[in-house]
């Protein structure tokens, strides 16, 4: 399994659209690592998770074949995470495709309003379609297995994180949330994951609410190492960070790499070799 981190920061990246904290200018100054657009993430080559404004960017910037995804799954509808009206830039006369294969978009019930809302009806009956799923009920999508786990994030929707097997690897991709709620944990005990990525959004506050930041990752680590469903060869990985959380990549770096935790940048891909 092969995982392509398009972009690794929180909602209004980093260097923040319109920010002129000290954070953002040393950002700025030191570039490379330090430059985070908003969180997606490339499994393989056929399935994207979420649909941030700066897909496009993603696109060009890593040489991105858009065309060959096939699953697109949705964690929720922050506009960090969803801008849906891109994928009408998938259909004629935007986009000439050669196999003529649809784009099917798994989501939530408000990510399937907001589709309902601004797909056209050409974009709907020749390029996309959308499956509207459920915390943890466990799907089949070509050959993944997905199983969505609730977060804890957004009251107004259900924010999902999803466990992902290829049929070699399995992983979580654990991103917008806090403190998993009960019922997560009670079904992560059933899985042995090969990589996890977690939300460091917080940075160095202690705050494990809404999101995490170092703390709860490494609390949360240790807790499925305990529970059995991570092991010491499981790979552990923090994103979706942000500029009030105030540590720049190698800060990052010193605090989590002691801890066999990976600090996720932009670009940056991940292989784990199948068993
Ligand atoms: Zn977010
Ligand atoms: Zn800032
Ligand atoms: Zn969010």
């Amino acid at each position: 399994m092969r995982i392509l981190f398009l972009g690794t920061a929180a909602s209004e990246g980093w260097p923040a659209v319109f920010c002129q904290c000290r954070n953002c200018e040393r950002a700025r100054e030191i570039g490379g690592k330090n430059i985070r657009t908003r969180s997606s993430v490339i499994i393989n080559s056929d399935l994207k998770i979420d649909l941030p404004p700066d897909t496009y960017h993603h696109k060009i910037s890593y040489d991105v074949d858009l065309a060959k995804i096939d699953f697109l799954l949705i964690t929720h509808s922050h506009q960090d995470h969803f801008y849906p009206e891109e994928l009408n830039m998938r259909a004629e006369p935007f986009a000439k495709l050669k196999n003529g294969k649809f784009l099917t978009v798994y989501g939530n019930e408000k990510v399937h309003e907001k589709l309902l809302n601004v797909l056209t009806k050409k974009t709907l009956e020749s390029s996309v379609r959308i499956k509207v799923v459920e915390p943890f009920k466990s799907f089949r999508m070509g050959q993944y297995l997905v199983t969505p786990l609730l977060a804890d994030h957004d009251k107004n929707e259900q924010c999902l994180i999803y466990v992902i097997s290829d049929g070699e690897r399995m992983i979580l991709y654990g991103h917008d949330s806090g403190w998993f709620p009960e019922e997560t944990w009670n079904r992560l005990a059933g899985f042995k994951l090969d990589l996890v990525i977690f939300d460091c959004t917080n940075g160095p506050s202690p705050e494990i609410r809404y999101h995490m930041g170092i703390e709860g990752v490494l609390r949360a680590k240790e807790e499925m190492v305990k529970m059995g469903v991570a092991s010491n060869d499981t790979i552990f990985i923090a994103t979706h960070f942000s500029h009030n959380g105030g540590l720049l990549h190698e800060e990052l770096e010193g605090k989590l790499k002691p801890e066999n935790v990976h600090v996720a940048y932009d670009g940056m891909i991940i292989d784990i070799p199948p068993r």
